[in-house]
């Protein structure tokens, strides 16, 4: 691997709009569980669909216990060494910006400035009113569900609270897909990390930065329908590499 990581060093410190795209495995090393890895949700629990959420009674009491069950890791969890080496790159000037599928807020954890992440799928820390858009924190929505609101409601026009998070079957929020489309067009590196690259429409950005000549680079547990497209594949712990990469580059100026 170390040749790789060389290879990976090498292309960051030269990179002018490297941009990073990560999915669920690269919090699982801070304790969450991704979707389809071995143990991920999915193994578990089955998503309930926005159709379902708005056509079904059931589903929405199914999804408001999922979140019931999934909510307190969230709040516990920490960025881990490979948030904190994206985090250390950013600080040395050397990315674009962090395009994540994640929900858990651990990029803004580890130090980036908000405007530097940007969230395909929303976040897990805000609900809002599917109605009106009113939003709440969410830690107080499920204070409410513990307390026997089943799906709760919105106190302002009484429409349904859903989490900040986009559901299966729902649009991605416009302006995030935008600049992510902006940002994975005129990247020269798109590095990924922690993701099945199987989630679509996020799924297509590492096809419009190859076709926009980056090197794709990927570094993931098990294989993605892109090993075979990308410049440089690194199947192995997004904490391990993205470290060993931070190693690997030049010392900061003030070091
Ligand atoms: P995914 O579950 O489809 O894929 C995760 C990938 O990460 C897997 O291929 C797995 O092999 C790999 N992986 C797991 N641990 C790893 C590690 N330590 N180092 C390197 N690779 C590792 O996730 P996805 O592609 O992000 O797509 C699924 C959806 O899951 C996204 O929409 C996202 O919103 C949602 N999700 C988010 C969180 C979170 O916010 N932490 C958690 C679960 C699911």
């Amino acid at each position: 691997m170390d040749k790789q990581i060389t290879q990976l060093a090498q292309w960051a410190a030269r990179s002018t709009s490297l941009v990073a795209f990560t999915g669920a495995g690269i919090s699982t090393e801070s304790g969450l569980p991704d979707f389809r890895g071995p143990g991920g949700i999915w193994s578990r629990r089955r998503p309930v669909v926005l159709s379902d959420f708005l056509a079904s009674a059931d589903a929405r009491r199914e999804y408001w216990r999922f979140y019931l069950d999934f909510f307190p890791d969230f709040t516990r969890v920490r960025p881990n060494p490979a948030h904190l080496a994206l985090a250390e790159l950013d600080r040395r000037g050397r990315l674009a910006a962090v395009i994540t599928q994640n929900i858990d807020r651990l990029h803004h954890a580890a130090g980036h400035a908000p405007e530097k992440v940007i969230e395909l799928h929303g976040r897990i820390d805000r609900t809002v009113c599917l109605s009106c858009a009113q939003d709440y924190p969410t830690d107080q929505i499920i204070r409410r569900v513990e307390a026997g609101e089943s799906v709760p409601v919105c106190d302002h026009c009484g429409g349904w609270l859903k989490p900040a998070t986009v559901s299966f079957g729902q649009d991605l929020p416009r302006e995030a897909l935008s600049r992510a489309v902006r940002l994975s067009a005129a990247a020269d590196v798109f590095l990924t990390v922690g993701s099945s690259l199987t989630v679509h429409p996020a799924a297509a950005l590492p096809g419009l930065a190859l076709q926009n000549g980056a090197r794709l680079v990927i570094i993931n547990a098990t294989d993605t329908p892109y090993d075979d497209a990308a410049h440089l594949v690194i199947h192995d712990s997004a904490g391990t590499v993205l470290s060993a990469m931070i190693q690997a580059l030049d010392p900061p100026p003030s070091a």
